[in-house]
């Protein structure tokens, strides 16, 4: 059962996005020094909400920058930890952290979500929900501040145990948003499947609704069909004001992007309300 549980990870697994293997072996000693002390950093990056006008929720995006090789982008340390099996590790840490700022938000007046990116290879971890419920009772906060976004491939690779932790997270009040929608495995077939509450529309597509009336209107069916279906629906890599308004043109709920901030330290985001 070992064995069968651990090729069905190596499934997912982004061998080739984990560098060469001098390097990658690098990663590896240095993330397990990061991860014992302490160069993690999360930036936070809001969402504006469209309908309220307000920020609801940010996302948390994973920062480290080692002493000795400089810093380390999340593009290339996540699929190293994946590969390593360092994620485990790091995803609770990531949890955590992100779950004790939001504690410190609410304490302060300030009723945001916190969304983490969970990896495939977490929710092919049997536990992942009483790890994410941990997070939450340790932090003190309601499980309706917390949203984990997963992409596509998580839920593709063993359909059955990604579907059923994401209905126990579901279940216990924390809200699944599947990120990078409109590249790689998506559509909307496949996604009626999955328990999940929102869309996360991938930049690349986002990046050309302003100048390719094509690609605009393929968002457009795409935003009807999962109000259809009860979705929420988030536009990440907003760049420009153009993009934005044909956004709230096409009824798009939430947008997220350099245009509105870029990922800042908790103390550095936009204090308005
Ligand atoms: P993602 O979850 O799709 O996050 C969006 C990425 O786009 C972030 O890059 C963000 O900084 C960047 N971004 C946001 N707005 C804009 C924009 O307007 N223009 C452009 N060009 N980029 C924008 P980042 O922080 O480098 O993270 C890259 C990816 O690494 C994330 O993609 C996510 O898949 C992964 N990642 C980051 N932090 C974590 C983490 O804590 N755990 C896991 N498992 N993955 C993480
Ligand atoms: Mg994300
Ligand atoms: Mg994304
Ligand atoms: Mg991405």
């Amino acid at each position: 059962a070992k064995r069968a549980g651990k090729s069905r990870v190596a499934r997912w697994l982004r061998v080739e996005e984990a560098g060469a293997p001098g390097r990658r072996a690098t990663l590896r000693r240095r993330l397990e020094h990061a991860i014992a002390h302490g160069d993690l950093h999360l930036h936070f990056q809001p969402k504006l909400d469209l309908r309220t006008g307000r920020v609801e929720s940010v996302e948390a995006l994973l920062r480290w920058t080692d002493e000795e090789l400089g810093v380390i982008s999340p593009g290339e340390a996540i699929p190293v930890a994946e590969v390593t099996g360092q994620i485990v590790a790091l995803g609770e840490w990531v949890l955590r952290a992100a779950c004790a700022q939001a504690r410190a938000w609410q304490d302060a007046g300030r009723d945001w979500a916190v969304a983490v990116n969970v990896s495939p290879v977490q929710l092919a971890e049997p536990g992942l929900p009483e790890q994410v419920l941990a997070a939450l009772e340790e932090a003190g906060i309601p499980p309706r501040l917390l949203q984990v976004e997963v992409t596509e491939t998580a839920a593709i690779a063993d359909l059955p145990l990604a579907i059923e932790q994401l209905h126990r997270l579901q279940e216990a009040g924390v809200s699944v948003h599947l990120d990078d929608f409109g590249v790689g495995y998506s559509s909307l077939g496949r996604m009626r499947s999955l328990p999940v509450s929102t869309l996360k529309i991938d930049q690349s597509i986002v990046s050309r609704i302003d100048s390719d009336e094509a690609d605009a209107q393929l968002l457009s069916g795409v935003i009807k069909a999962a109000h259809t279906m009860g979705l929420t629906v988030v536009a990440e890599g907003v760049e420009r004001t153009s993009q934005l308004d044909r956004l709230r043109e096409l009824g798009c709920d939430v947008a997220q992007g350099y245009l509105i901030s870029r990922p800042r330290p908790a103390g550095e985001l936009e204090t308005a309300p």
